[in-house]
């Protein structure tokens, strides 16, 4: 899901421009920076879903039942939120939480369950993910959407276009996210 978390962020930049896009990238992946630690330091792991293909396309089983529970995930949020504020001011600060919150949602819809609500999993409650690695091609239609958008919202952040350009762009940015989402499903079901 990288190019899909970038292209998130690179979104963000229309709301908060004052917020360089390296720390919109970073909190795009804090998450999974602060799970990489943990990873050297064994509180977090990861195996393959089959041993025999261990770098298949999303054929992971993560266990970052820290960085990755909901309330994990919120503090983290949080925190990071907080010190983009004494920096940015708060439209930076909610910017940048919300963006570092923005990875579990999307690590919600594509990871198969294993994302604990509490951290650690205490109280053994059901673990979260609707799985969308299972299809392949619909989590690469979903990353095609955000690179897009992200990429559309970005150029708005960067350029200053007249509204007649604008709604151009908008349109043409719609018109290739939807050809390719057509190219994807009929790819899929073999049409
Ligand atoms: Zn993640």
């Amino acid at each position: 899901m990288t190019p899909g978390h970038f292209g998130l962020a690179a979104g963000a930049k229309k709301f908060a421009p004052r917020v360089p896009l390296w720390a919109l990238f970073l909190s795009t992946y804090l998450l999974d920076v602060v799970f990489v630690f943990l990873l050297a330091a064994g509180v977090e792991s990861i195996t393959p879903l089959d041993p025999a293909h261990p770098n298949a396309y999303g054929e992971l089983l993560i266990h970052a039942e820290y960085t990755h529970s909901l309330v994990g995930a919120l503090v983290i949020s949080a925190l990071a939120g907080w010190l983009a504020s004494r920096r940015w001011e708060r439209r930076g600060g909610i910017t940048i939480g919300i963006v570092t919150f923005s990875h579990w949602i999307l690590d919600l819809l594509v990871h198969r369950p294993d994302l604990p609500i509490l951290p650690g999993n205490i109280g053994n409650l059901p673990l979260l993910g609707f799985g969308l690695w299972e299809y392949p091609r619909a989590s690469m239609a979903l990353e095609l959407i955000l690179i897009l958008v992200g990429a559309t919202l970005y150029l708005f952040s960067v350029i200053k276009l007249s509204e007649e350009n604008r709604r151009r762009a908008w349109t043409a940015s719609l018109a290739t996210t939807a050809l390719l989402l057509s190219l994807f499903f009929a790819n899929t079901f073999g049409l």
